[in-house]
Formats: structure tokens, C-alpha cells, sequence
């Protein structure tokens, strides 16, 4: 019975099937005799329909003046061209695989009317060349969409971010953003992730991620937040959800001293050799125990004795920034190699070991492998959202983690 019944449904369905692609059929007939207008088609915010339109990228060593030649333009014009165009555009950063595209007149010569280059995927450079030579910049239209993404970190974030199918440049991105807080080399199995950002689109073209809005990082079970708000109008930054901003500054000082002994210099006489020699370090003069604080988030990378430094220890802060406190009387315990410290942890405390005349800290501060002045050096600022933006900022930080939360 059951068989039968399926058939005849069956058979009912391509009866049905068959009506409908006939009558279909009628209504395509008549609407063949209605004249539908052209849309009119925009490239670069130019009409293009009047024109014969060619799209190329720029071959390996080849100019703006070949591409231009080939288009029916004289060298005369073309050095015009050139000469007209370097208050807006060098064209010799006419860069090999970029796109362009040239709008020639319709006729039987088909001469370039204009040219367009891309220098990237979202700025161009117009070359008007139909009324004299008229050379601008113009920017396309990007289409942000919103996207949250969530993700637990398996192996590492590289790898969970392509699995996930995400942009490289979300880890990045994340990198930039917590690059006070969490040492990307230190992420874990288990450590998860949470981000709200903008999707770019040029004509539904994907070209990348924007912003990172908001997000929630969870490092060793601890849970960091990042909020994107603009305190003005110019740029904005990210803040933790109470408000503090994550670009961390350091320390001012590593231990709460009586008076600063010797500044950083090229060139001194050392206390106790007597000899001239560069001091790269700021003392710190304090008594003796005083607890010495690591002067920004970092992992130890050594925890050691030697004869000059006395008990000393030295920690990484991201790629960048290294510090050293040199002279302790004694190492905390528990601060050695491979340990990861938190601003304002105390390492160790105030002595005079090593080649030091009184109990004092002398700091190292190391940027890119060489060591700076501290105090010289423009360190990322801590301020806090402004009080008269607090409240605002709140109601932001609200409704972003509301996004953030609702990801699962
Ligand atoms: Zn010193």
C-alpha cells in the first residue's frame, strides 16, 4: 500500500512540475517584449558605460608609461603624464601585480580616456586624461560587517585560528592588544578566546579583517578583557573591563627609593674602579631589604649571581622591552628561570652584591636588545579612561560584553 501511495505523490508532482514550467513559460514570453532599461554600471565612481573597458595587472618591470604607450598615448603626453601626476602620485611606485584598469574612447582608434591604478585594496589613483590631465586619489567603498568568533586553543593560536577558518591577522591583531598583559609565546592548551571585529568588504569582495571591537582572553585560567573606545576623536584604544587601558607602561621605578644614585650615561667614572665607562643602568639608592618589584609583566629569563652584577635578575616583557635588577641581597624564592611575574611583584630585595659601593638597585632596561634610558624612551602612557568619560565608557564596555558573552 505503502509503495502505491508513494507513486501516485510522485506522479502528482510532475504533473504539478510540468503545469508550472509551461505557465512559466508564457510569462518569459511576454516579458521579452518589454524593454527593461540598462542599468548604468559605476567603476571608481566613473560611468564606464560609454567607454571600452580593459582590466590588467602590472607585469613584472612594467611602467605606467608602457601601459599608457599600448593605449594609444604619445610619449609627449605620457612625460606630461609623469610630471603632472608627482604632487599626488610617483609613478614609479607603479608596482608589478597590482591592478588597473584603462577606459578607452569606443571608437576605431580607442584611445586611454583614463586610468586607474590600485595601489592597494582599497585606495586608487585616477588618471584623467579626456579634458587636459586631471590626476586624483580616491578611496572605494568598504563595507564593514560585525563578526564574533570564539575558539579553545587546542595546540597553538596560529593553528586554532586557522582551523577555525579566521584570519592570521586576528592573532595579530590580539597580540598588538594584549601585548602588555599576556606573553603570546607563553598561550596554552586550554586558553580560549573570544572576539568581536569588523569584516571588510569592497562590491561583497572579502578584504580583511578592521577592528578587533571587543574580546575575552582566558590565559591560564584567568580571564583578560580588551574594549575598544575613543576617548576623542582622532584614535581610540583598549580597555579592560574596569576601564584601565592595556597599553601598560612600566614602573616608574623598581623599588620605592630614597634618591636616584646615577643615571643612565655614555660616559662615567666608576665608583669603585675608578675607571670611565658607560653606566647603562639607573641606581636606585634604598635600604638594604627594601623589596624590588619586576617593573612590568614578563617572564624571568635569568635569576643568577656574577661577580659584577651581584644577585641578579633579568625578565622579558614581550619582544621588545627586557629588564635587569643588578645588586640584590637576595633573590625571593621561587624567582628562577622561566618564572612569569606581574607588574609590581616583589623579585628580590635591596643589597649591594657585586661591584656596588651602597645598597642600591641598579635597573637595566633593554629595547630591541640594546640598552636605553628608561626615562628617555617614550613608553606607551597607563591613563585611565577619563572620569567625565567613565560613565559613557561603561555603558560601551556594557553592550560590547553582552556581545562577547552571547558568543558561544
Ligand atoms: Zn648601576
Amino acid at each position: 500500500m505503502k509503495k502505491w501511495l508513494g507513486i501516485l505523490i510522485m506522479i502528482t508532482a510532475i504533473v504539478f512540475m510540468l503545469s508550472n514550467l509551461s505557465s512559466n513559460n508564457g510569462n518569459a514570453n511576454e516579458l521579452v517584449e518589454q524593454i527593461i532599461p540598462k542599468e548604468p554600471s559605476f567603476e571608481y565612481g566613473i560611468l564606464t558605460d560609454s567607454f571600452s573597458v580593459t582590466k590588467g595587472v602590472v607585469k613584472n618591470g612594467q611602467t605606467l608609461g608602457e601601459i599608457l604607450y599600448a593605449n594609444h598615448i604619445g610619449h609627449p603626453e605620457i612625460h606630461e603624464i609623469v610630471k603632472k601626476s608627482k604632487e599626488i602620485f610617483d609613478v614609479r611606485r607603479v608596482n608589478a601585480g597590482k591592478s588597473y584598469m584603462v577606459m578607452c574612447s569606443k571608437d576605431s582608434i580607442g584611445k586611454a580616456q583614463i586610468f586607474i591604478y590600485e595601489e592597494n585594496a582599497i585606495s586608487y589613483v585616477v588618471f584623467d586624461l579626456r579634458d587636459g590631465i586631471d590626476v586624483y586619489k580616491g578611496k572605494k567603498e568598504v563595507v564593514v560587517k560585525l563578526k564574533t568568533a570564539a575558539s579553545t586553543i587546542n595546540s597553538s593560536l596560529w593553528l586554532t585560528m586557522e582551523d577555525k577558518n579566521l584570519s592570521p591577522r586576528l592573532t595579530h591583531e590580539l597580540s598588538t592588544i594584549y601585548a602588555w598583559t599576556i606573553d603570546f609565546f607563553k598561550i596554552q592548551k586550554g586558553d580560549a578566546f573570544k572576539v568581536y571585529y569588523e569584516d571588510r568588504y569592497i562590491n561583497e569582495e572579502y578584504i580583511g579583517i578592521g577592528r578587533i571591537l571587543a574580546s575575552e582572553f582566558i590565559h591560564k585560567g584567568q580571564k583578560f578583557y580588551s574594549f575598544y573606545y575613543k576617548e576623542n576623536t582622532t584614535y581610540g584604544e583598549y580597555y579592560d573591563d574596569k576601564g584601565k587601558t592595556l597599553r601598560k607602561a612600566f614602573l616608574m621605578a623598581p623599588v620605592d627609593y630614597k634618591r636616584i644614585s646615577s643615571r643612565f650615561s655614555r660616559k662615567r667614572k666608576h665608583p669603585v674602579t675608578g675607571r670611565w665607562k658607560g653606566h647603562f643602568g639607573t641606581d636606585y639608592a634604598a635600604e638594604r631589604g627594601t623589596p624590588i618589584w619586576s617593573t612590568a609583566n614578563g617572564t624571568v629569563v635569568s635569576a643568577s649571581y656574577t661577580k659584577n652584577n651581584g644577585n641578579y635578575v633579568k625578565i622579558r616583557h614581550n619582544g621588545t622591552y627586557t629588564t635587569q635588577y643588578l645588586h640584590m641581597s637576595k633573590i625571593k624564592p621561587g624567582i628562577r628561570k622561566g618564572a612569569s611575574v606581574k607588574q609590581g611583584d616583589v623579585i628580590g630585595y635591596v643589597g649591594s652584591t657585586g661591584l656596588a659601593t651602597g645598597p642600591h638597585v641598579c635597573y637595566r632596561f633593554w629595547k630591541n636588545g640594546k640598552q636605553v634610558d628608561p626615562f628617555k624612551e617614550s613608553l606607551p602612557p597607563g591613563d585611565p579612561i577619563k572620569k567625565e568619560n567613565y560613565e559613557d565608557f561603561m555603558m560601551v564596555k556594557d553592550s560590547l560584553f553582552n556581545i562577547l558573552m552571547a558568543k558561544k
